[in-house]
């Protein structure tokens, strides 16, 4: 049970402001709770605070501040506290970071706000006009519930005034109802289908887990199509049960509205929504929803692991090799490992849901932390697509095009029969360069090491760095020529006019994040295309990540090659993920898929193993290298940026944390750089990168810890760990 200080008794309390410790108060008049939300006194501020424990005593009590008050929300439990501290200590971020991650919802201390609904009410109106008869049948129809103006406007077909009149009237009954109210109950027997052979003895391991009130971690593997989703949802059906909640992870906000029809189908009732797409009263519903019971089960993006569940007893990780899962901005975590910290703490399954899982997940399962379930055929009549790579030196292509006349003969053939074609490639914008024809200067950013890229559709330059952007200018900056500057590589948008121009009687679809306005109109798209209302999709990463397209029958990868340039310790495993994924997109239905691959280099051992569906073949080459060089999985990284307007000061420092490098010799670690980020330049700071390799297995957070605070940080200087870091740049 929580311990209760009295009014008066002193408690310490984690604050979101940047201390770098607890703060002393005294417990308001009526006392609070362990993990009480609070309003303290800071300076001539109020700022949000949560009770983390007993005061310390070491401040004249005489000048120890009184909390304000104590906020309108469920304390933070023990469970959610030690789980913010234990990920704090593993990314190495202060408390109070961790505590803002799990405070974003607005205005959680204000009183439960109102809204107006209307029911039926008792009078009859003396006239009944066609529109109130219509208002009054909605209501009936209703049987006793009420709906707010807007709703209740829209589906009569009248007016705001029509329903005031009535109201005005008696007809119909104005009340004033808490906003917040809980989510519709989820029924765990509502509509489940019958499972196949293989996804019914998955499913059945699943409801073990779920069922036993203990941690465990599941690696669901299946290929594209196998029901992957239909198998994990009779998990959440079992945690929903147990009386428990359910949290299911997404790695891209355009998959929810999917998601959310396939979980009413399932249980008759939408589940609460946590992404950045979300309304500001909608987040602070589900927040306080979520910490009093009334959300059984959350659809989120990463950020939804920090809500404060009352009772989590599973978490799904869907997609979980998915890069997006790794924050690469603020505190540095990633979602898949957090999700697995957290259900150990609150004693809850984990199921991590992947067609590629990552080569992390494939040797936790190998080693034997995590259970393997397998599901090896698509559901249904689906099969496979076959996988065929396109030889790009073989193939008759004038400059600056990139559809291989095979691949144009390809898509004509599938056209021709009404089914739908995709061409993929991993480029957002129109081209990647622009180049002066006169001086060969390519433009840049000016506040980033980084090129200009074009995006004719906003008919700017971007920088995909840092997101500055500029006319596209009609001189070069350098020589001034007129109408030298050209476009060199392509993008989706250059690929879409190639597109057009091949096959001009076909509808084109571009999907590609930056070319919506909004997540709700991405989301529109995609339901568009997958009824049919697109022949040929053109899109980047967006495409490759778990979207249904039934009447899509082959995929063309523009080119293959892309992800294998660069020296990324990743670079291999990517590319198989990500090419194994946009293939799967293929004949998902009934109608048998092809992808073909266009490459410069078929012999690569990458592209081979891609297209030999060998996939244990891969991870084990692939984990061999990684274990013989010490790489993670099997040792472990973490990268360190410091960065600052002044180079010389970042080299500076970077040389003196090198040489200083005891603390972590210690542990067995080794520091290797200080050299120039891949991206030495972004925002107008120069970064400089050092990275520390130790075995796996030693206390590596600490040694950092004390390695990195021998140094001050003057002035410009910042320095950022990345523990575990996914990206090199
Ligand atoms: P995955 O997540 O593994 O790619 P999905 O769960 O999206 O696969 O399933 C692929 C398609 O097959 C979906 O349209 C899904 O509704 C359908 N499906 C899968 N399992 C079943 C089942 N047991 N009964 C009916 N339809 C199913
Ligand atoms: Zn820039």
């Amino acid at each position: 049970m929580d311990s209760f200080y009295d009014q008066g008794t002193l408690v310490a309390v984690l604050t979101t402001q940047p201390l770098d410790r607890l703060l002393d108060y005294r417990a308001p008049e009526g006392g609070c709770f362990q993990g009480a939300f609070v309003e303290v006194p800071l300076g001539p501020r109020k700022v949000l605070g949560v009770v983390w424990g007993p005061g310390k005593g070491d401040f004249d009590y005489a000048k120890v501040r009184s909390v304000i008050r104590v906020l309108d929300a469920v304390p933070m439990r023990d469970e959610l506290r030690s789980f913010l501290e234990r990920a704090g200590d593993y990314t190495l971020t202060p408390m109070p970071a961790m505590l803002r991650l799990a405070t974003r919802a607005p205005g959680l201390g204000e009183a439960p706000s109102m809204r107006r609904i209307y029911r039926l009410g008792e009078g009859e109106p003396s006239r009944l006009t066609d529109a109130r008869r219509r208002v009054l049948d909605v209501l009936r129809d209703m049987g006793g519930l009420a709906l707010t103006q807007g709703e209740l406007a829209e589906a009569a077909g009248v007016t705001p005034s029509v329903i005031k009149g009535l109201a005005k009237l008696g007809a119909v009954r104005e009340e004033d109802a808490p906003r917040d109210t809980p989510f519709p109950r989820l029924d765990a027997d509502y509509g489940g289908k019958d499972l196949a052979e293989d996804q019914a003895k998955a499913a059945e391991a699943l409801r073990a887990g779920a069922a036993s009130g203990r941690y465990g971690t599941v690696l669901l593997k299946g290929v594209t199509g196998s029901g992957k989703t239909e198998v994990y949802l009779e998990a959440v059906a079992e945690a929903l049960r147990q009386g428990r909640q359910a949290l299911v992870l997404l790695p891209e906000i355009a998959l929810t509205a999917e998601f959310l029809t396939r979980v009413e189908a399932r249980f008759g009732a939408k589940p609460a929504e946590w992404h950045s797409g979300v309304t500001v009263t909608e987040r602070r519903r589900v927040w306080k929803q979520v910490a009093q019971g009334g959300a059984q089960l959350v659809v989120g993006a990463r950020s939804s692991l920090f809500l404060p569940f009352s009772d989590l007893g599973l978490i799904v990780v869907d997609e979980e090799h998915d890069t997006s899962y790794k924050q690469d901005e603020g505190v540095l975590y990633n979602a898949r490992d957090m999700a697995v910290l957290r259900a150990s703490i609150c004693s809850a399954q984990v199921v991590l849901a992947s067609a590629t899982p990552s080569l992390e997940s494939w040797a936790n399962a190998d080693a034997g932390k995590y259970t393997r379930l397998d599901l090896t055929s698509r559901f249904g009549a689906a099969v496979l697509p076959e996988m065929r790579s396109l030889d790009m030196r073989g193939e008759d292509l004038p400059s600056n095009r990139w559809v291989s006349p095979t691949l144009q003969a390809a898509v004509r053939a599938r056209i021709a029969k009404g089914e739908q074609a995709m061409l993929f490639l991993n480029r957002r914008g129109y081209a990647p360069v622009t180049i002066c024809r006169a001086c060969g200067h390519q433009i840049g950013c000016p506040h980033c090491d980084a090129r200009m890229v074009e995006h004719r559709f906003l008919q700017r330059l971007v920088c995909h760095q840092c997101g500055e952007t500029i006319p596209k200018p009609e001189t070069c900056p350098s020589c001034g020529a007129e109408d030298k500057l050209a476009a060199v590589g392509p993008g989706v948008e250059r690929l879409a006019e190639e597109a057009a121009a091949l096959f001009p009687e076909a509808r084109l679809a571009v999907l590609s994040s930056d070319l919506f306005g909004s997540a709700r109109a991405l989301k529109e798209e995609i339901v568009r295309i997958a009824e049919g209302g697109a022949d040929i999709v053109i899109g980047t990463q967006l495409v490759a990540k778990g979207h249904n397209f039934p009447l899509l029958t082959l995929v063309g990868v523009i080119d293959a090659d892309l992800g294998l340039q660069g020296s990324d310790l990743r670079a291999a495993e990517r590319t198989f993920q990500l090419m194994r994924q946009v293939a799967g997109r293929a004949g998902r239905a009934e109608k048998p898929g092809v992808a073909l691959l266009q490459t410069y280099q078929p012999e690569h051992p990458v592209i081979r193993a891609i297209l030999s569906g060998d996939e244990e073949g891969f991870w084990k080459a692939e984990a061999e290298e990684r274990r013989a060089a010490g790489m993670p999985p099997y040792g472990r990284l973490a990268g360190v940026i410091l960065s600052s307007t002044d180079v010389q000061e970042v080299f500076d420092l970077g040389n003196a944390m090198a040489r200083q490098d005891a603390a972590l010799r210690r542990v067995g670690a080794q520091v290797y750089g200080p050299a120039p980020a891949p991206i030495a330049r972004v925002r107008g700071r120069h970064r400089v990168r050092l990275l520390v390799k130790a075995p796996k297995g030693v206390a590596l957070q600490p040694a950092l810890a004390e390695w990195a605070g021998q140094f001050r940080l003057k002035g410009e200087l910042r320095m950022a760990i990345d523990i575990d870091p996914q990206n090199f740049f």
